[in-house]
């Protein structure tokens, strides 16, 4: 009786875009679906190819290509990285490896027998001819931190892409016989849901399913036809490259603007970049501290006493006061440190004072603050949740990331005056390409580089109704998509589950009874 009403259940999902988003929200669909034998399930993957603009690759990049080719990885192909950690990016575009640890963790699930670390050990000789430098492409040393025996610490983001695509493999080696995986090389161009069907079309194709799943990832705003060859988006890294003038401006200081920053000068024969932020600051590396410390005064708890945007300045001060002498160290106090003169100094005191110890109240109070918003916001009205955001967005820089190792080479760029921070913003209105200064002054650089953030690559337009099919699954870090992809797959599933039960309860006469 199972068996006659088992395949009955057809159920066809299409997830678009094969990023990490797409990847985990797959990865957790095959999980749930392994345990439900009832349900056939076709899964179609929608990614169309990367186009690679190899003119403008460096000798680095360029041999990496040919070798993944030679080995058999199409680069133009591949699944589980998205944009963000595709192997073609220069090697010091890198990420912590902790950050796999723990937020996207693959050893929970994994799809074969090698976590990300396992994984790299096993490919360190593939690795070591992949990324020879792993770091700075060219006339530049390769960095200390920069080794494959110290995983925990940074690693090219490619070398993550080329696991997470590993991985992709291995599970779809291991798919069980009900589970079905059909790859779109395509990309999704429309959607409509009627009733229950859900109906996806590409430029050739036109798929029925029962759900889809929406992982297109980010894009940076478009770009205005009167700025082509003078204005670039910082990502993909390969649509700009040797034609870059002597002179260039990164537009946005956050970890994006730093490691394209330093491409260009490091291996786009760039001489002097102008690297560009409302307040002349840029991100401080990440540092781990060895020693546990415990917020008394930036909590959750203090904030639901006075929810206002006003009170969390002030915890926000009185933490740092109590967290600088925790640390042993003096404190600066509040006015320095959001407004900092001298940059360089500032971040080379900072590499030096936590070389000495890890125990730092920025390295200390960077998850609690960077996570407070989301902590807090259901205690707030809506007009001090954007006090409160305004506060975040002001200390980001203390506490944000970037990785240590291009911290060291941001800092080398400022004392060799190839790298210089300005405060200023783009205008994306003017018809030539302009810059505003703090003084009210404007400059039309021949070279821009915007690394200012996203925008969603597809506007989610589909309603949020409670019978809705269609969802969306993004996330601007690691974590943030690993959970919205496990609500997603356990959303479907339990649908799915439903409509099993329902098809069991119709189809079997003795389940009837
Ligand atoms: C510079 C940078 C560094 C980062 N470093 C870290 C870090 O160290 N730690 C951390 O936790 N997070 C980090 N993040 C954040 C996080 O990892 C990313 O936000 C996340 O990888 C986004 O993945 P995604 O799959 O949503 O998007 P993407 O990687 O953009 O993937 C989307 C995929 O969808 C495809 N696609 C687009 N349109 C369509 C369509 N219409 N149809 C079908 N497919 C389509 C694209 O080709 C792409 O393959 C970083 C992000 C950036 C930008």
């Amino acid at each position: 009786m199972l068996t006659r009403w088992r395949c009955n259940l057809r159920v066809r999902i299409a997830i678009a875009g094969a990023g990490v988003s797409g990847f985990a929200t797959l990865g957790y669909l095959v999980e749930a679906f392994k345990a439900m034998p009832s349900a056939g399930v076709l899964i179609y993957l929608l990614q169309p190819p990367r186009e690679i603009h190899t003119e403008n690759l460096s000798a680095p990049q360029r041999d990496r290509l040919i070798h993944l080719k030679n080995i058999g990885i199409n680069l133009s192909q591949l699944f589980g990285g998205g944009h963000v950690y595709h192997p073609v990016q220069p090697s010091l575009f890198t990420f912590n490896g902790n950050s796999a640890a723990r937020g996207f963790n693959f050893v929970a699930q994994r799809y074969d027998t090698s976590d990300y670390f396992e994984w790299v050990q096993a490919n360190r000789r593939l690795l070591a001819t992949l990324y020879p430098d792993f770091a700075p492409e060219k006339g530049q040393q390769r960095h200390r931190d920069h080794t494959l025996n110290d995983i925990q610490g940074t690693t090219p983001r490619g070398v993550y892409g080329l696991y997470l695509h590993a991985q992709f493999l291995a599970l779809k080696a291991h798919l069980p016989e009900h589970i079905a995986l059909q790859i779109i090389p395509e990309a999704l161009q429309t959607f409509t849901q009627i009733e229950q069907k859900v109906t996806v079309k590409t430029n050739t194709q036109k798929l029925s399913v029962d759900y889809l799943v929406q992982a297109t990832g980010h894009r940076f705003a478009a770009l205005r036809s009167e700025w082509v060859g003078h204005v670039f988006n910082a990502y993909p890294c390969d649509r700009y490259g040797y034609n870059l003038p002597p002179q260039v401006t990164v537009v946005g200081a956050g970890p994006a603007g730093i490691e394209v920053a330093l491409h260009a000068l490091h291996n786009l024969n760039v001489a002097q970049v102008t690297l560009l932020s409302r307040r002349a600051q840029s991100r401080l590396p990440q540092v781990e501290p060895t020693e546990s410390y415990e917020c008394q005064w930036f909590t959750r708890e203090k904030m639901r006493l006075q929810p206002t945007a006003k009170n969390a300045k002030a915890l926000l001060q009185q933490e740092l006061k109590v967290c600088y002498q925790a640390c042993n160290l003096p404190y600066p106090g509040w006015d320095a440190l959001l407004k900092i003169e001298d940059y360089s100094t500032f971040l080379e005191n900072y590499l030096q004072t936590t070389n000495q110890s890890p125990n730092h109240p920025f390295a200390h109070l960077v998850r609690p603050v960077m996570s407070f918003y989301d902590q807090v916001k259901d205690l707030l009205p809506a007009v001090e949740q954007i006090g409160v955001l305004q506060l975040i967005n002001q200390v980001k820089p203390l506490f944000a990331t970037q990785s240590r190792p291009c911290a060291e080479l941001m800092l080398a760029a400022l004392q060799a005056k190839r790298l210089r921070l300005m405060a200023g913003e783009f205008l994306p209105e003017q018809v030539t390409p302009t810059i505003l200064h703090l003084d009210g002054t404007q400059a039309h650089p021949d070279g821009i580089i915007l690394a200012t953030g996203f925008v969603p690559s597809i506007p989610p337009f589909y309603p949020q109704s409670s019978d809705t099919r269609c969802y969306s699954v993004m996330g601007t870090s690691l974590s943030s998509v690993h959970s919205r992809a496990a609500n997603v797959a356990s959303v479907i599933t339990r649908l799915v589950r439903r409509q099993t039960l329902h098809v069991s309860f119709v189809i079997s006469p003795d389940l009837q009874m």
